[in-house]
């Protein structure tokens, strides 16, 4: 994979793996927020409705207590006056204050009097089990005045009290009993005032869950009730608080209130959007991110390597990488380029090394052989003249044996001198072909001029006068000497052709007695 597609999948992988990070930490505390909100609302909630019930529990007992001061009433127990009860407590007047029933029992608990105002009252408290019938003949001083009765369809707020009091010593004993159902009305009325749907469910329904919170709730006039539970469905709360059914152990009934739950629904909507703007922000961070390392990184050193393959493929050694900012990146190409000035220099040293004869100085056979074809090649697009000049020094091996090899060797570069000085022009190439073997290359030269340079090279060498008293029998000279063969290009000329001929030549003068120019 690539420099640049793997620091994309880097950035992109560690953007993406904080914004889930950021987004389960926003989830997780928005939502512990909410809950804690919503569940301090519940309570409050929670508590206006058990308050609004003790001020209902409240007031009825405040009407038990004075109702039970009314000699009439008392007077009753021991004189019943059915006239008085029809006149005073008449089903409608009960409708009017809000009870059901009222009940007076004598000191063995029997009725003595009971009316209800639109419930089948007898058949009910007929039916109530014997604890909640002994619960209500036998009110103990310390024990509460309310107390339910009954099941979620039918429960009644039953309240009692004695009649008798320290001082009151009209023979009256006995209790009074006020009923009051606890109905649709009353659900709704209580509906009303708290703001919430409230109703009764069968205690079991109420029971805690695994995980449903757990909260303490207590109320003066139903202290028997149990700890209400929150249960948290998707849609809202359900609150539920047991409660107490009088003369009873066993709690049948719970108080059940429904809580919206528009707190964590908010709370989610929130979170939602700050998912959307902590995915929006990662992803605008993760782009700028990857822009601005890609240009300050990835893109340069991309290039780098580009423009290294090039100089590498061409072999352009003396080509440098570019260079850009002030940085480790800039310093990386400084030194790649000072590397690629080193290299230049030693090819170049290498490839003068193998195209120059180490003796004389002069172009080499191998320098003369790329020379020829380049020459050829130019003469085939301008036809422009060439002349291939071949030398070789007469006698040399004589003159190495008599002289030496390192006076041969002086000689020889005597000999390279004067055909350097011939040379003049920069086309023009003098080369060392192998012994004592030289080749004079020159463009744009026609036949005369190249038979004048040849004519020249043997005048400088004669003047020279390289001393050679080995030259066998009937000599002209005692002095160095060279054979010279001269070809002229003319079509179809090949490099091999060219010099064969010019070998040729050079034959012919060494055949007829050297020391002298022969023309192919
Ligand atoms: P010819 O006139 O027919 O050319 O005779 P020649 O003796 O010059 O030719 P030959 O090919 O027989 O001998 C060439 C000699 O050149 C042999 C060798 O001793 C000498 N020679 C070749 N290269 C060098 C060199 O680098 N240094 C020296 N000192 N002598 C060399
Ligand atoms: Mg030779
Ligand atoms: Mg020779």
């Amino acid at each position: 994979m690539g420099l640049r597609r793997q620091i994309l999948v880097y950035v992109f992988a560690l953007c993406a793996g904080c914004v889930l990070l950021g987004i389960w930490a926003i989830q997780r505390g928005l939502a512990k927020a909410y809950e804690d909100v919503e569940l301090e609302e519940a309570r409050d909630d929670f508590q206006h409705l058990v308050a609004i019930l003790d001020g209902e529990i409240q007031h009825r007992e405040f009407m038990l207590h004075e109702w039970r001061l009314w000699p009439d009433l008392r007077r009753h127990l021991t004189r019943p006056d059915p006239e008085f009860i029809q006149r005073n407590f008449s089903p409608a007047y009960l409708a009017q204050v809000g009870l059901d029933g009222l009940l007076l029992l004598d000191d063995q608990g029997r009725v003595a009097l009971q009316v209800w105002a639109a419930v089948d009252g007898a058949s009910w408290l007929a039916s109530l089990p014997a604890g909640t019938r002994h619960w209500l003949g036998a009110p103990a001083a310390d024990s509460p005045a309310c107390g339910l009765a009954g099941s979620p369809d039918y429960l009644v707020l039953l309240c009692r009290r004695r009649l008798e009091e320290p001082g009151m010593n009209d023979g009256a004993r006995g209790v009074l009993v006020m009923a009051e159902r606890l109905d649709s009305h009353f659900l709704r009325r209580l509906e009303r005032r708290v703001g919430l749907p409230v109703r009764f469910v069968p205690a079991a329904q109420a029971l805690p869950l695994a995980g449903d919170p757990v909260q303490a709730l207590g109320s003066a006039e139903l202290p028997g009730a149990g700890p209400w539970s929150l249960r948290r469905l998707d849609e809202r709360l359900l609150m539920h608080w047991p409660l107490p059914v009088a003369g009873e152990s066993l709690q049948r009934v719970a108080l059940e209130v429904q809580h919206g739950r528009r707190i964590v629904q908010r709370g989610e909507r929130e979170a939602r959007e700050r998912r959307l703007t902590a995915g929006v922000l990662a992803l605008v961070f993760s782009l700028t991110l990857a822009w601005l390392l890609d240009r300050t990184v990835i893109s340069r050193v991309v290039r780098m390597r580009r423009e290294l393959a090039a100089i590498r493929e061409q072999r352009q050694w003396h080509a440098a990488v570019t260079l850009q900012g002030a940085d480790e990146i800039n310093e990386l190409g400084a030194g790649i380029n000072h590397l690629l000035s080193v290299i230049d220099r030693q090819v170049y040293e290498l490839e003068k090394l193998s195209l120059t004869d180490a003796l004389t100085g002069l172009p080499n056979r191998r320098c003369f052989s790329q020379r020829l074809s380049l020459a050829l090649r130019q003469q085939h697009r301008n036809g422009a003249s060439l002349c291939l000049i071949l030398i070789d020094v007469d006698h040399f091996k004589r003159y190495n044996d008599h002289y030496g090899h390192a006076a041969g060797d002086r000689a020889l570069q005597e000999v390279a001198r004067c055909l350097q000085e011939v040379a003049r022009r920069p086309s023009d190439l003098p080369a060392r072909l192998g012994g004592e073997e030289f080749a004079l290359l020159l463009q744009d030269t026609d036949a005369p001029g190249a038979l004048h340079q040849a004519e020249e090279f043997r005048a400088l060498l004669a003047r020279a006068g390289i001393a050679h008293e080995a030259q066998p029998e009937g000599a002209a000279t005692a002095c160095v000497t060279a054979s010279i063969g001269l070809a002229m290009f003319s079509t179809p000329d090949s490099p091999d052709t060219l010099y064969q001929r010019a070998d040729a030549a050079l034959y012919r003068a060494k055949a007829a007695g050297r020391d002298r120019i022969e023309c192919a």
